[in-house]
Protein backbone atom coordinates (compact mmCIF):
# COMPACT_ATOMS: atom_id res chain seq x y z
CA UNK A 1 0.00 0.00 0.00
CA UNK A 2 1.27 3.73 -0.91
CA UNK A 3 1.05 6.26 1.52
CA UNK A 4 -0.18 9.21 1.44
CA UNK A 5 1.61 12.87 0.38
CA UNK A 6 -0.75 15.49 -0.83
CA UNK A 7 2.22 17.52 -1.27
CA UNK A 8 6.10 17.02 -1.74
CA UNK A 9 8.65 19.36 -1.84
CA UNK A 10 12.06 18.63 -3.27
CA UNK A 11 14.48 21.71 -2.70
CA UNK A 12 17.25 20.48 -4.37
CA UNK A 13 17.58 18.45 -7.67
CA UNK A 14 17.44 14.69 -7.36
CA UNK A 15 18.62 12.03 -9.49
CA UNK A 16 15.19 10.72 -11.78
CA UNK A 17 15.66 6.96 -10.06
CA UNK A 18 15.83 8.62 -6.52
CA UNK A 19 12.44 10.42 -7.56
CA UNK A 20 11.02 6.77 -9.12
CA UNK A 21 11.90 5.23 -5.56
CA UNK A 22 9.88 7.92 -4.28
CA UNK A 23 6.41 7.90 -6.12
CA UNK A 24 6.94 3.96 -5.43
CA UNK A 25 6.15 4.32 -2.25
CA UNK A 26 4.26 7.34 -1.59
CA UNK A 27 1.21 8.59 -3.43
CA UNK A 28 2.04 12.07 -4.29
CA UNK A 29 -0.76 14.37 -5.60
CA UNK A 30 1.58 17.00 -5.96
CA UNK A 31 5.88 17.70 -6.33
CA UNK A 32 7.25 20.57 -6.06
CA UNK A 33 10.73 19.74 -7.61
CA UNK A 34 13.86 21.68 -8.94
CA UNK A 35 13.62 24.36 -7.47
CA UNK A 36 16.46 25.50 -5.52
CA UNK A 37 16.57 25.75 -1.77
CA UNK A 38 17.69 29.40 -2.14
CA UNK A 39 16.06 31.97 0.55
CA UNK A 40 13.33 33.36 -1.86
CA UNK A 41 12.13 29.45 -2.18
CA UNK A 42 12.16 29.17 1.58
CA UNK A 43 9.76 32.40 1.95
CA UNK A 44 7.67 31.48 -0.98
CA UNK A 45 7.29 28.26 0.50
CA UNK A 46 6.23 29.76 3.97
CA UNK A 47 3.83 32.32 2.46
CA UNK A 48 1.87 29.50 0.44
CA UNK A 49 1.70 27.93 3.33
CA UNK A 50 0.05 30.59 4.90
CA UNK A 51 -2.39 30.77 2.46
CA UNK A 52 -3.58 27.36 2.47
CA UNK A 53 -3.68 27.78 6.02
CA UNK A 54 -6.05 30.61 5.68
CA UNK A 55 -9.70 28.96 6.55
CA UNK A 56 -7.89 27.70 9.93
CA UNK A 57 -6.61 30.94 10.77
CA UNK A 58 -9.95 32.32 10.28
CA UNK A 59 -11.57 29.55 12.00
CA UNK A 60 -9.22 30.32 15.57
CA UNK A 61 -9.81 33.49 15.27
CA UNK A 62 -13.49 33.34 15.10
CA UNK A 63 -13.29 30.96 18.44
CA UNK A 64 -11.51 33.34 20.27
CA UNK A 65 -13.49 36.19 19.43
CA UNK A 66 -16.53 34.42 20.46
CA UNK A 67 -14.60 33.98 23.73
CA UNK A 68 -12.79 37.22 25.14
CA UNK A 69 -11.40 37.06 28.48
CA UNK A 70 -9.96 40.27 30.02
CA UNK A 71 -5.79 40.74 31.85
CA UNK A 72 -5.07 37.49 33.86
CA UNK A 73 -8.09 35.79 33.42
CA UNK A 74 -7.52 34.22 30.33
CA UNK A 75 -7.69 30.78 31.73
CA UNK A 76 -9.87 28.85 29.10
CA UNK A 77 -7.84 31.00 26.11
CA UNK A 78 -4.84 29.71 27.36
CA UNK A 79 -6.02 26.18 27.73
CA UNK A 80 -7.43 25.86 24.21
CA UNK A 81 -3.97 27.62 23.09
CA UNK A 82 -2.32 24.59 24.71
CA UNK A 83 -4.25 22.36 23.81
CA UNK A 84 -4.25 23.31 20.34
CA UNK A 85 -0.08 23.27 20.28
CA UNK A 86 -0.20 20.41 21.69
CA UNK A 87 -1.51 18.49 19.09
CA UNK A 88 0.26 20.46 16.58
CA UNK A 89 3.52 18.93 18.21
CA UNK A 90 4.62 21.64 20.83
CA UNK A 91 6.24 21.48 24.21
CA UNK A 92 3.85 24.12 26.71
CA UNK A 93 3.97 25.47 29.46
CA UNK A 94 1.72 28.32 31.51
CA UNK A 95 3.76 31.36 32.13
CA UNK A 96 2.60 34.83 34.06
CA UNK A 97 -0.31 32.79 35.05
CA UNK A 98 -2.52 32.28 31.85
CA UNK A 99 0.09 33.09 29.75
CA UNK A 100 0.77 29.91 27.33
CA UNK A 101 4.66 29.91 26.06
CA UNK A 102 5.29 26.90 23.46
CA UNK A 103 9.01 25.18 22.14
CA UNK A 104 9.63 22.72 19.75
CA UNK A 105 11.11 19.11 21.46
CA UNK A 106 14.46 18.65 20.53
CA UNK A 107 15.43 21.72 18.39
CA UNK A 108 19.35 22.63 19.16
CA UNK A 109 21.15 25.49 17.49
CA UNK A 110 22.54 28.56 19.04
CA UNK A 111 20.32 31.41 18.51
CA UNK A 112 16.41 31.21 19.70
CA UNK A 113 13.50 33.55 17.93
CA UNK A 114 10.67 34.60 20.03
CA UNK A 115 7.21 35.18 18.48
CA UNK A 116 4.45 37.24 20.47
CA UNK A 117 0.86 37.07 20.26
CA UNK A 118 -1.45 38.82 23.19
CA UNK A 119 -4.14 37.13 24.08
CA UNK A 120 -6.41 39.63 26.33
CA UNK A 121 -9.79 40.79 25.57
CA UNK A 122 -11.19 44.19 26.68
CA UNK A 123 -14.21 44.86 29.19
CA UNK A 124 -16.43 46.57 26.29
CA UNK A 125 -19.75 45.30 25.18
CA UNK A 126 -19.88 44.60 21.67
CA UNK A 127 -22.15 46.45 18.81
CA UNK A 128 -21.22 44.47 16.00
CA UNK A 129 -23.73 42.04 14.19
CA UNK A 130 -21.16 39.33 13.39
CA UNK A 131 -22.50 35.54 13.72
CA UNK A 132 -19.48 35.14 15.90
CA UNK A 133 -20.30 38.11 18.48
CA UNK A 134 -18.55 37.55 21.80
CA UNK A 135 -20.79 35.09 24.09
CA UNK A 136 -19.70 37.02 27.19
CA UNK A 137 -21.33 39.85 27.88
CA UNK A 138 -19.49 43.13 28.46
CA UNK A 139 -16.09 41.69 27.36
CA UNK A 140 -14.81 41.78 23.60
CA UNK A 141 -12.19 41.31 21.52
CA UNK A 142 -12.10 44.80 20.49
CA UNK A 143 -7.86 45.04 19.77
CA UNK A 144 -7.54 42.42 17.17
CA UNK A 145 -5.89 40.33 20.38
CA UNK A 146 -8.05 37.18 18.76
CA UNK A 147 -6.57 37.84 15.19
CA UNK A 148 -2.75 37.86 16.56
CA UNK A 149 -3.86 34.52 18.59
CA UNK A 150 -5.02 32.90 15.40
CA UNK A 151 -2.08 33.91 13.39
CA UNK A 152 0.35 32.78 15.71
CA UNK A 153 -1.22 29.22 15.92
CA UNK A 154 -1.46 29.52 12.14
CA UNK A 155 2.71 30.38 12.48
CA UNK A 156 2.97 27.28 15.07
CA UNK A 157 1.67 24.88 12.45
CA UNK A 158 3.55 26.25 9.17
CA UNK A 159 7.00 26.55 11.65
CA UNK A 160 7.01 23.21 12.56
CA UNK A 161 6.33 21.48 9.25
CA UNK A 162 9.53 23.35 8.09
CA UNK A 163 11.47 23.14 11.09
CA UNK A 164 14.35 21.22 9.47
CA UNK A 165 14.83 24.81 7.76
CA UNK A 166 15.41 26.23 11.17
CA UNK A 167 18.39 27.86 12.65
CA UNK A 168 17.55 27.59 16.36
CA UNK A 169 14.97 27.14 18.92
CA UNK A 170 11.74 28.77 18.67
CA UNK A 171 10.01 29.89 21.57
CA UNK A 172 6.33 31.02 20.92
CA UNK A 173 4.57 33.67 23.69
CA UNK A 174 0.61 33.96 24.33
CA UNK A 175 1.13 36.66 26.35
CA UNK A 176 -1.60 37.27 28.58
CA UNK A 177 -2.86 41.03 30.23
CA UNK A 178 -1.81 43.54 27.55
CA UNK A 179 -4.28 45.68 27.85
CA UNK A 180 -2.97 47.66 31.10
CA UNK A 181 -1.80 44.82 33.06
CA UNK A 182 1.97 44.60 31.61
CA UNK A 183 1.71 40.93 31.28
CA UNK A 184 5.35 41.43 29.26
CA UNK A 185 6.52 42.75 32.31
CA UNK A 186 5.65 39.19 34.18
CA UNK A 187 6.70 36.92 31.20
CA UNK A 188 10.08 38.81 31.77
CA UNK A 189 10.66 38.49 35.81
CA UNK A 190 9.77 35.36 35.75
CA UNK A 191 12.40 34.36 32.86
CA UNK A 192 11.04 33.25 29.97
CA UNK A 193 13.05 36.04 27.92
CA UNK A 194 16.64 34.84 29.29
CA UNK A 195 18.40 32.90 26.46
CA UNK A 196 16.33 34.36 23.70
CA UNK A 197 18.31 36.39 20.92
CA UNK A 198 15.42 38.11 19.28
CA UNK A 199 12.19 39.08 19.25
CA UNK A 200 9.25 39.54 17.31
CA UNK A 201 5.52 40.63 17.49
CA UNK A 202 2.54 41.82 15.40
CA UNK A 203 -0.63 44.25 15.83
CA UNK A 204 -3.46 44.14 13.76
CA UNK A 205 -3.36 48.34 12.63
CA UNK A 206 -6.32 50.71 11.65
CA UNK A 207 -3.95 53.23 10.79
CA UNK A 208 -2.77 51.50 7.95
CA UNK A 209 -4.62 50.47 4.51
CA UNK A 210 -5.66 46.45 4.90
CA UNK A 211 -2.78 44.13 4.34
CA UNK A 212 0.13 46.91 4.54
CA UNK A 213 3.03 45.64 6.92
CA UNK A 214 4.34 48.82 8.65
CA UNK A 215 7.38 49.06 11.09
CA UNK A 216 9.76 51.94 11.55
CA UNK A 217 13.34 51.79 13.40
CA UNK A 218 13.84 53.10 16.77
CA UNK A 219 10.74 54.14 18.77
CA UNK A 220 7.57 53.55 17.26
CA UNK A 221 4.88 53.60 19.95
CA UNK A 222 5.35 55.96 23.00
CA UNK A 223 5.81 55.07 26.84
CA UNK A 224 2.89 55.53 29.07
CA UNK A 225 2.78 57.02 32.60
CA UNK A 226 -0.40 56.60 34.50
CA UNK A 227 0.10 59.03 37.29
CA UNK A 228 -1.50 60.44 40.68
CA UNK A 229 -1.01 64.26 42.29
CA UNK A 230 -2.41 63.87 45.93
CA UNK A 231 -2.61 67.67 47.68
CA UNK A 232 -2.92 67.49 51.27
CA UNK A 233 -4.32 71.17 53.29
CA UNK A 234 -5.98 71.92 55.77
CA UNK A 235 -10.05 71.75 55.09
CA UNK A 236 -13.20 73.98 56.72
CA UNK A 237 -15.41 76.46 56.14
CA UNK A 238 -15.37 79.07 52.85
CA UNK A 239 -16.23 81.72 55.23
CA UNK A 240 -13.10 81.54 57.13
CA UNK A 241 -10.39 80.95 54.44
CA UNK A 242 -7.54 82.17 56.62
CA UNK A 243 -8.41 79.62 58.94
CA UNK A 244 -7.77 76.62 56.43
CA UNK A 245 -5.01 75.66 53.88
CA UNK A 246 -6.95 75.33 50.30
CA UNK A 247 -5.48 72.67 48.35
CA UNK A 248 -7.72 73.81 45.68
CA UNK A 249 -5.96 76.88 45.00
CA UNK A 250 -2.82 74.63 44.82
CA UNK A 251 -4.11 72.24 42.36
CA UNK A 252 -4.98 74.92 39.94
CA UNK A 253 -1.83 76.78 39.73
CA UNK A 254 -0.12 72.81 39.77
CA UNK A 255 -1.95 72.29 36.58
CA UNK A 256 -1.61 74.82 34.93
CA UNK A 257 2.64 75.04 36.00
CA UNK A 258 2.66 71.13 34.46
CA UNK A 259 1.98 72.55 31.38
CA UNK A 260 4.93 74.86 31.19
CA UNK A 261 7.20 72.08 31.40
CA UNK A 262 5.89 71.02 28.00
CA UNK A 263 5.56 74.50 26.12
CA UNK A 264 8.74 75.80 28.24
CA UNK A 265 11.54 73.23 29.00
CA UNK A 266 10.71 70.68 25.75
CA UNK A 267 12.54 70.64 22.43
CA UNK A 268 9.19 71.64 20.12
CA UNK A 269 10.57 68.49 17.67
CA UNK A 270 9.90 65.94 20.62
CA UNK A 271 6.42 64.19 20.27
CA UNK A 272 5.31 64.62 23.82
CA UNK A 273 1.61 64.41 25.67
CA UNK A 274 0.58 65.51 29.18
CA UNK A 275 -2.86 64.93 29.67
CA UNK A 276 -4.52 66.10 33.12
CA UNK A 277 -7.80 65.00 32.62
CA UNK A 278 -9.11 63.37 36.24
CA UNK A 279 -9.10 65.65 39.07
CA UNK A 280 -10.85 66.40 42.08
CA UNK A 281 -11.76 67.54 45.58
CA UNK A 282 -14.33 69.45 47.18
CA UNK A 283 -17.95 67.50 46.99
CA UNK A 284 -20.02 71.12 48.09
CA UNK A 285 -19.14 74.81 47.14
CA UNK A 286 -18.91 75.92 50.27
CA UNK A 287 -16.55 73.14 51.52
CA UNK A 288 -12.67 73.88 52.19
CA UNK A 289 -11.27 70.04 51.16
CA UNK A 290 -8.66 68.89 53.26
CA UNK A 291 -6.93 66.80 50.28
CA UNK A 292 -7.53 67.43 46.37
CA UNK A 293 -6.15 65.18 43.81
CA UNK A 294 -4.96 65.18 39.69
CA UNK A 295 -4.38 62.06 37.61
CA UNK A 296 -2.53 62.80 34.61
CA UNK A 297 -1.29 60.28 31.40
CA UNK A 298 2.71 61.47 30.42
CA UNK A 299 3.43 59.63 27.16
CA UNK A 300 6.65 60.70 24.70
CA UNK A 301 8.97 58.34 22.51
CA UNK A 302 12.35 59.75 23.75
CA UNK A 303 13.18 57.32 27.58
CA UNK A 304 15.70 60.40 28.36
CA UNK A 305 12.78 62.80 27.98
CA UNK A 306 10.12 60.94 29.91
CA UNK A 307 13.08 60.53 33.06
CA UNK A 308 13.57 64.27 32.66
CA UNK A 309 9.79 65.07 32.90
CA UNK A 310 9.28 62.42 35.86
CA UNK A 311 11.45 63.99 37.63
CA UNK A 312 10.10 67.75 37.00
CA UNK A 313 6.49 67.04 37.58
CA UNK A 314 7.67 65.44 41.17
CA UNK A 315 9.97 68.60 41.84
CA UNK A 316 6.92 70.80 40.81
CA UNK A 317 4.24 69.31 42.69
CA UNK A 318 6.52 68.83 46.21
CA UNK A 319 8.17 72.43 45.77
CA UNK A 320 4.67 74.55 44.95
CA UNK A 321 2.44 72.69 47.52
CA UNK A 322 5.17 73.24 50.31
CA UNK A 323 5.05 77.10 49.26
CA UNK A 324 1.34 77.27 49.70
CA UNK A 325 2.15 75.34 53.07
CA UNK A 326 0.51 72.23 51.65
CA UNK A 327 2.10 69.00 51.43
CA UNK A 328 2.21 67.25 47.75
CA UNK A 329 3.12 63.98 46.31
CA UNK A 330 3.24 62.07 42.93
CA UNK A 331 3.09 58.30 42.49
CA UNK A 332 3.46 56.68 39.35
CA UNK A 333 1.91 53.78 37.83
CA UNK A 334 5.26 50.59 38.58
CA UNK A 335 3.36 49.08 35.59
CA UNK A 336 3.37 51.95 33.42
CA UNK A 337 5.29 51.04 29.51
CA UNK A 338 8.03 52.27 28.21
CA UNK A 339 8.82 53.76 24.79
CA UNK A 340 8.57 50.68 22.01
CA UNK A 341 12.01 50.88 20.03
CA UNK A 342 12.80 48.72 17.28
CA UNK A 343 15.98 47.65 16.86
CA UNK A 344 17.29 49.25 13.85
CA UNK A 345 19.60 46.77 11.87
CA UNK A 346 16.81 44.08 12.51
CA UNK A 347 14.09 46.52 11.29
CA UNK A 348 16.67 47.32 8.24
CA UNK A 349 17.15 43.41 7.22
CA UNK A 350 13.45 42.48 8.22
CA UNK A 351 12.16 45.16 5.56
CA UNK A 352 14.04 43.34 2.74
CA UNK A 353 13.37 39.63 4.00
CA UNK A 354 9.43 40.40 3.84
CA UNK A 355 9.38 41.91 0.83
CA UNK A 356 7.88 38.77 -1.11
CA UNK A 357 4.51 39.84 1.30
CA UNK A 358 4.85 42.90 -0.89
CA UNK A 359 3.02 46.49 0.57
CA UNK A 360 6.23 47.36 3.17
CA UNK A 361 6.04 50.60 4.45
CA UNK A 362 7.68 52.69 7.18
CA UNK A 363 4.79 53.88 9.46
CA UNK A 364 4.18 56.54 11.25
CA UNK A 365 5.10 57.09 15.05
CA UNK A 366 1.85 56.61 17.54
CA UNK A 367 1.82 57.97 21.00
CA UNK A 368 -0.08 55.01 21.91
CA UNK A 369 1.63 52.17 24.33
CA UNK A 370 2.45 48.60 24.06
CA UNK A 371 3.79 46.17 26.84
CA UNK A 372 6.07 44.96 23.83
CA UNK A 373 8.50 47.44 25.05
CA UNK A 374 9.46 45.77 27.37
CA UNK A 375 10.68 42.92 25.41
CA UNK A 376 12.61 45.08 23.80
CA UNK A 377 14.28 46.71 26.65
CA UNK A 378 15.70 43.15 27.16
CA UNK A 379 16.29 41.54 23.46
CA UNK A 380 16.75 43.02 20.15
CA UNK A 381 13.66 42.69 18.16
CA UNK A 382 11.13 44.33 16.19
CA UNK A 383 7.16 45.62 16.33
CA UNK A 384 5.56 44.66 13.51
CA UNK A 385 1.74 46.24 12.26
CA UNK A 386 -0.63 45.02 9.73
CA UNK A 387 -3.27 47.12 8.04
CA UNK A 388 -6.91 46.10 9.04
CA UNK A 389 -8.54 49.26 7.25
CA UNK A 390 -10.71 48.01 4.56
CA UNK A 391 -13.98 49.93 3.35
CA UNK A 392 -15.01 47.27 1.53
CA UNK A 393 -15.15 44.73 4.36
CA UNK A 394 -16.38 47.64 6.78
CA UNK A 395 -13.49 47.01 9.17
CA UNK A 396 -13.60 50.29 9.82
CA UNK A 397 -14.05 51.46 13.26
CA UNK A 398 -10.38 51.81 15.38
CA UNK A 399 -8.84 49.87 17.80
CA UNK A 400 -11.35 49.86 21.15
CA UNK A 401 -14.27 50.38 19.45
CA UNK A 402 -17.58 48.39 19.62
CA UNK A 403 -17.76 47.77 16.45
CA UNK A 404 -14.36 46.81 16.08
CA UNK A 405 -13.72 44.30 13.90
CA UNK A 406 -10.78 42.51 11.99
CA UNK A 407 -10.57 42.41 8.40
CA UNK A 408 -10.29 38.06 8.33
CA UNK A 409 -8.76 38.62 4.69
CA UNK A 410 -5.53 40.03 5.56
CA UNK A 411 -4.49 36.91 8.67
CA UNK A 412 -2.50 34.60 6.39
CA UNK A 413 -0.41 37.39 5.82
CA UNK A 414 0.47 37.89 9.35
CA UNK A 415 1.18 34.18 9.74
CA UNK A 416 3.74 34.46 6.91
CA UNK A 417 5.00 37.58 8.49
CA UNK A 418 5.10 35.71 11.81
CA UNK A 419 6.68 32.34 9.92
CA UNK A 420 9.24 34.01 7.68
CA UNK A 421 10.57 35.65 10.86
CA UNK A 422 10.87 32.33 12.75
CA UNK A 423 13.69 32.04 10.66
CA UNK A 424 15.10 35.00 11.35
CA UNK A 425 18.86 33.40 11.99
CA UNK A 426 19.18 32.06 8.60
CA UNK A 427 18.49 35.34 6.96
CA UNK A 428 20.55 37.23 9.08
CA UNK A 429 23.49 35.49 8.38
CA UNK A 430 23.51 36.45 4.81
CA UNK A 431 26.02 39.65 4.31
CA UNK A 432 24.28 40.49 0.83
CA UNK A 433 20.68 40.85 1.60
CA UNK A 434 19.82 42.68 -1.69
CA UNK A 435 20.00 38.86 -2.96
CA UNK A 436 16.95 38.14 -1.11
ZN1 LIG B 1 -5.75 47.72 22.79
ZN1 LIG C 1 -3.79 45.73 21.33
Amino acid sequence: MKLKVKKLYIPHRIEKNTLFKLKSKFKINKIYWGQKMDHSYLINLLIQHSKELESYIISKRRYFHMHPETAFEENSTATYIEKELQIIGYNTTKAAKTGVIATIPDLKGQKTVALRADIDALNIREETNVDYQSKFKGKMHACGHDAHSAMLLGAAKIIIENKQYLKGPIKLIFQPAEEGGAGAKYLIEEGHLENVNYIFGLHMWHDLPSGVIGTRAGPVFASSDRFLVKIIGKGGHVANPHQTIDPTAVLNDIYVALQKIISREINPFEPVVLALPKFGGSEAHNIIPSETYLQGTLRTLNPDLRDYIRNRISEIVVDYSKAWRCKGSVTFDPLAYPAVVNTADIVEKSLIILQPLNNIQIMDQSMVGEDFAFYLEKVPGVFFTLGNYNEQEGTIYPHHHPQFQVDETVLWKGSALYSILAFYPRWEALTKFNKI
